[in-house]
């Protein structure tokens, strides 16, 4: 029968754990007698907290009492792969003198060279018999090694492939120390990283300030996410030293499994091909939709004049196939003023002039342009957007973009004969203008995917009114530089409802 512990029964391996855990103190060392694990009985003992003990020597509860001869025999021992068992008089936090009786035994895994050590220790006041104690402490001590052994390899294991990433990573704990770094993180910023292990991140400030362009950033970084202990973060900042990078920072709260807080782990990601590519993608775009407009404008113009006759009469079929190129030219200017506006939008070059503006002005303006095409479609229109409702502080021009687009849509998608409807609303610190149709409406799936750039639905009424898939991913961007939020309610065959939420500054109320 084989003693692995995952081979123990599970209860069976509870109740010994249960009942000697509950009277012995355990201590992990490190090959170099650095403490690095204590259980609670530990703090019971000694009087020494977890987080007062790791990271110190064994020798933190040295009395004074036994001379180095007895160390020596019992670091000997252990080292030799045997297991040490006595009594000795040891120092507690505060001062006063107890004696224990402790066994201590090395684990030794193929995967690492070093070994741990495990001790365990029982008060000798809390002991009635002395040979079951010491059989007690020894028969745990034989589960845990190889139990031991089991988590080191998985250790080494989860190591070995975090080693292996690209990324950088660190663990840091609740009181900014650096618990545990894999080797791109020594890479990334020129660290040792096993030098750096266990010493507070701002031990490194010196450092931090030569590597990022903006070392308050990350500081900054660190400190919201341990004050917002649930949440997880992803920022970008930029690497100066020893290379210029651009670092997506993902960071994420830790727990144990009783759910208690360890600290938090951060990711970084070398993002800098990445957003280069999406510049230059952007760039392209740009670049293209400007050259795009000249020849645009110029067939547009001689396709308008030669439909007022400027070259002379037409046939009904020249004036057809002229009407089908300015309506396909139109198009085409809708799709590159789209693009560049996306393009603007994305390489942040689109600044708000920011005004007070007054609604039901901007919706005025809105309703009047497309009133000939609502009309042309036998759809009625209910406007009721009063102006009397407070100002917002806003670029007309944007939101003027935004209001458009969500009627043109509204138009396009409802049938000949539908409804339409705008109202107005204030609520809460917030102007809510809702655009209301009795159209086609969409799916809860198409509803996910709908301020996706491009994204169309696939149905032919959608495919039948022509569009580029743009205007709701600029509408939602130019929202949200706003400072506000844009909202979906639909039910397919129904109709649908968008509503802008921007908020109303006070100085305008
Ligand atoms: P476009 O209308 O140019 O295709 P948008 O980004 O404005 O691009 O809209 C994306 C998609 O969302 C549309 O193609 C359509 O499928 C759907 N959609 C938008 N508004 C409505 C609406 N009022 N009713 C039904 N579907 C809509």
């Amino acid at each position: 029968m084989t003693n692995l512990p995952s081979a123990l029964r599970k209860e069976e391996w509870e109740k010994i754990r249960a009942s000697v855990l509950e009277i012995n103190g355990v201590l992990v060392a490190d090959s170099n007698g650095i403490i690095i694990w204590v259980n609670d009985t530990f703090t019971r003992i000694t009087g020494y907290s977890p987080e007062e003990a790791i990271g110190k020597k064994t020798n933190l509860l040295k009395s004074g009492y036994h001379d180095s001869e007895f160390y020596k025999d019992i670091w000997d021992t252990i080292t030799s792969g045997v297991v040490w068992s006595g009594v000795l008089i040891n120092r507690k936090k505060d001062g006063t003198f107890y004696t224990e009786l402790m066994s201590i035994i090395p684990v030794k895994t193929e995967e690492s060279n070093n070994a741990y050590y495990i001790a365990m220790k029982e008060d000798m006041k809390d002991i009635h018999n002395w040979k079951v104690s010491e059989k007690q402490q020894t028969t745990v001590l034989d589960g845990v090694v190889p139990l031991m052994t089991e988590l080191e390899e998985a250790r080494c294991t989860t190591d070995a492939m975090l080693d292996a990433t690209s990324e950088a990573v660190m663990l840091l704990s609740v009181n900014d120390k650096m618990l545990w770094l894999n080797r791109a993180f020594g890479r990334f910023f020129s660290l040792v990283a096993q030098d750096a292990i266990g010493q507070p991140f701002h031990n490194f400030n010196s450092h931090w300030d030569k590597v990022f362009e903006d070392s308050s950033k990350i500081m900054n970084i660190i400190n919201s996410v341990k004050e917002n202990q649930i949440s997880e973060h992803r920022e970008t900042v930029n690497q100066i030293w020893p290379q210029k990078r651009e670092l997506d920072v993902y960071s994420a709260p830790v727990e144990n499994v009783r759910k208690e807080y360890l600290g938090h782990l951060f990711v970084f990601r070398d993002v800098t091909r990445e957003r280069e590519l999406e510049r230059m993608k952007s760039e392209f775009v740009s670049l293209v939709s400007h050259e795009f407009r000249t020849p645009l404008t110029s067939i547009r113009g001689y396709t308008e004049m030669m439909l007022e006759g400027d070259a002379g009469e037409l046939t009904n079929e020249q004036t057809d196939f002229l009407k089908t190129i300015l309506r396909n030219a139109d198009n085409l200017a809708e799709i590159v003023n789209r693009l560049l506006v996306v393009s603007r939008l994305e390489a942040g070059a689109i600044k708000l002039d920011l005004r007070k503006l007054k609604i039901h002005e901007i919706v005025d303006n809105a309703v009047e342009l497309l009133r000939p095409q609502i009309d042309a479609k036998k759809l009625k229109l209910k406007v009721t957007v009063h102006p009397s409702l407070p100002a917002v502080e806003a670029d007309s021009q944007w939101i003027n973009q935004v209001i458009i687009n969500l009627l043109s849509n509204a138009y396009k998608y409802t049938p000949s004969g539908g409804i339409i409807s705008i109202s107005g609303e204030e609520k809460d610190g917030f102007l809510y203008i809702k655009v209301t149709d009795s159209g086609i409406g969409m799916s809860t799936d198409e509803q996910e995917k709908l301020f996706t750039k491009f994204f169309r639905a696939e149905n032919p009424e959608t495919i039948k009114a022509g569009g580029t898939g743009l205007g709701l991913w600029i509408s939602r961007s130019l929202v949200e530089m706003h400072g506000g939020k844009i909202l979906v309610t639909s039910i397919p065959g129904k109709g649908s409802a968008f509503t802008i939420k921007l908020p109303i500054k006070s100085k305008f109320s």
